[in-house]
């Protein structure tokens, strides 16, 4: 076979049922078996043809040559004294770009938190992401595949349940159609199967994406980063606040149809001496009344920024204010701080690598 047509295979990651379908229609193969590789990658995690003993061995040898499923390559691996595992993958189709993933084992679960993006163009003050700038969206497949990736590199020590996350690299809602083409995937149940209540996507504010996100049949629980109790404060350390002020966010806020038992999560950084005060505690209330609002409140991760973290006594405040309040809200310590995978710091960590 000549290398031009090894070039041109076409990586079957990220299609979904329908379009795996249609490609075996093309080559003139039954459609069943389109739902057959589906759920032999997907399901199984079966990344050879040739492990797909269910299909002819002639169509087997003829993917081989004409298809391939493409993972990302796993370029790192950090292991935590918490047992959090760090990755740093390398996607190798199209423009070249890493990206990371982090595995968190449980008792009784795991938690995947994924990349949508190779940077980010929000530009938060706060998030050491934001110093890459963007370097590109992630295709359904890349982002689909990280899941498969860690999942599979982990594949002894699975929990029953799986958890994922869209808290990695990268704003999601700027990457729409991809993050939702990989989320069908991951929450359909004849495919990764994790069930849409232990999937989360966060948000700095992406309002006409909380309204499409909003008509979605089958969605992840949204989470919002909130990060400041006014439009005064939220302007200084997130630009995206001029273009969706408060009014707007939390207007689209009250108007996202939540299910029965569902909630949205609000993250809440504390920068120590910024907007960690009781004051601020007591508008963050005033702000989420009439929304069946949980608050998840992070202290700062540190990374080369002026900024603080806050002391534990303001953080205890803090949530106190808001539990008498009738708020839900915890306390969250980002895991894996030793390996550098801590909310905001992924982009810290490569560039230390990078420089070592
Ligand atoms: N772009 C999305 C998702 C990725 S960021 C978003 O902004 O929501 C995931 C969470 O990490 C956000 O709530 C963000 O506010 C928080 N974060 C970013 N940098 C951080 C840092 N240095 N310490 C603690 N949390 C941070
Ligand atoms: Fe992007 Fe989220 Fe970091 Fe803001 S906090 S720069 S939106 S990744």
């Amino acid at each position: 076979m000549s290398s031009e047509l090894s070039n041109a295979r076409v990586n079957l990651l990220g299609k979904s049922v329908e379009e795996l379908r249609e490609f075996l229609a093309e080559l003139g193969e039954p459609e069943y078996r389109g739902a057959q590789i589906y759920h032999a990658i997907y399901a199984e995690r079966k990344f050879d043809f040739a492990e797909m003993t269910n299909l002819p061995a002639a169509l087997r040898e003829r993917l081989a040559q004409e298809a391939s499923i493409a993972l990302p390559r796993i370029a790192r691996r950090y292991l935590s004294a918490d047992g959090t595992v760090r990755y740093v993958l390398a996607l190798t189709e199209g423009k070249p770009a890493n990206v990371e993933a982090v595995f968190m084992p449980e008792e009784n679960r795991q938690t995947i938190c994924i990349s949508t993006q190779a940077g980010c163009a929000v530009d938060c003050r706060f998030c050491l992401t934001a110093t890459l700038g963007l370097q590109r969206n992630l295709t359904a497949g890349e982002i689909v595949g990280e899941v498969l990736v860690a999942l599979e590199d982990n594949r002894e020590a699975l929990k029953p349940q799986t958890n994922i996350v869209l808290m990695g690299q990268g704003e999601p809602l700027l990457n729409y159609d991809a993050v939702m083409a990989a989320l069908r995937i991951l929450l359909d149940q004849k495919g990764v199967a994790i069930a849409p209540r232990h999937a989360a996507l966060s948000t700095s504010g992406i309002v006409p994406g909380i309204e499409r996100l909003a008509k979605e049949n089958i969605r992840p629980n949204l989470a919002i980063s909130l990060n400041a109790s006014s439009n005064e404060q939220r302007d200084q350390i997130m630009p995206i606040n001029r273009k969706y002020p408060l009014e707007k966010l939390l207007e689209a806020c009250r108007n996202y149809p939540l299910k029965p038992r569902e909630w949205l999560l609000f993250e809440y950084v504390l920068l120590g001496g910024f907007n960690d005060s009781p004051e601020d505690a007591r508008r963050v209330v005033k702000m989420l009344s009439g929304i069946r609002a949980k608050v998840n409140l992070i202290p700062w991760n540190p990374g080369d920024l002026p900024l603080k973290r806050p002391e534990r006594e303001r953080v205890d405040e803090f949530q106190r204010i808001l539990i008498e309040k009738g708020v839900p809200c915890f306390v969250r310590d980002s895991r894996g701080q030793d390996v550098m995978a801590a909310c905001g710091q992924l982009a810290l960590a490569e560039t230390a690598a990078a420089a070592t």
